[in-house]
């Protein structure tokens, strides 16, 4: 398949057209930032990484019956995927508080939510990406009274599998967040990435709260080790997908 012009940079990956409209090319960039791209940096091999892991949880997602943008990976840092419209809402599960819900609530980093928190943010740079209420999400018409309930029922299932699966990594899924996308048939997908630089992710083996982060984290807080970190969760994910599937 052909690639034709780019169509869009963001912050982690460029986003190019191919020779079929539906389809789009996704590189991942080494690229990183944080604090509303307030801090940069680049954590080396990440492109590689962050592309090999999404691959690996929209397939395990695909199987479990959940919709995803995902094709093809036709290289190691580049993702086929299908061309949507993207909702301007960002979806975050939360199992464990964290980031800033700790922030904004007062609760303990680390204290277990007694069922997953379901939020929703505004994905708008220039305003911060603030917190929606349901209410606010519905005025500003970033997703149908419809698409909402289908967003947090699918956001809840699909919590429910990766917890699942990170549990046999030997890893806790704190909280992530996720990107959905409607279809030129008005099918909602799962779209964007799921990676280190999208959830929070926690070391089973690891008791002391600097040393058990396995994810950006690593990055937005100066712990160092973030390549290895994010080395050791593409391996984990790799060996548990090939014991699961065979
Ligand atoms: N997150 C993300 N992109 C964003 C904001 C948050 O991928 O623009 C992820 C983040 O990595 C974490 C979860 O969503 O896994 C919840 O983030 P939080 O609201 O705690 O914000 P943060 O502490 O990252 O500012």
């Amino acid at each position: 398949m052909s690639v034709h012009q780019k169509l869009y940079e963001g912050k982690a990956k460029i986003l190019y057209t191919t020779d079929d409209p539906e389809v789009l090319l996704t590189h991942f960039k080494d690229d990183a930032t944080a604090f509303n791209a307030q801090k940069r940096g680049q954590i080396v091999g990440k492109g590689e990484m962050n592309c090999a892991i999404a691959t690996q949880l929209f397939k395990l997602l695909e199987a479990a019956g959940i919709p995803t943008h995902f094709i093809d990976r036709p290289a190691p840092n580049e993702m086929l995927v299908k061309s949507v419209r993207i909702l301007l809402v960002e979806v975050v599960v939360r199992n464990i508080a964290a980031g800033s819900l700790c922030q904004q609530t007062g609760l303990p980093v680390g204290k277990v939510l007694p069922t997953p928190l379901v939020e929703f943010y505004f994905k708008n740079d220039a305003l911060g990406d603030p917190l929606l209420t349901r209410d606010r999400l519905l005025l500003l018409e970033l997703a149908t009274p419809e698409q909402l309930d289908q967003l947090t029922e699918q956001a809840l299932q699909i919590n429910k599998i990766l917890t699942a699966f990170f549990d046999q990594c030997g890893i806790t899924l704190v909280d992530f967040k996720l990107e959905f996308g409607v279809t030129s048939t008005q099918q909602l997908l799962l779209a964007d990435e799921i990676s280190p630089d999208t959830c929070r992710l926690w070391n089973q083996a690891e008791t002391d709260p600097d040393r058990r982060v396995m994810d950006k984290d690593r990055f937005r807080r100066d712990l160092g080790n973030v390549e290895s970190a994010y080395q050791q969760v593409l391996e984990r994910v790799l060996a548990t997908n090939t014991a699961t599937n065979g």
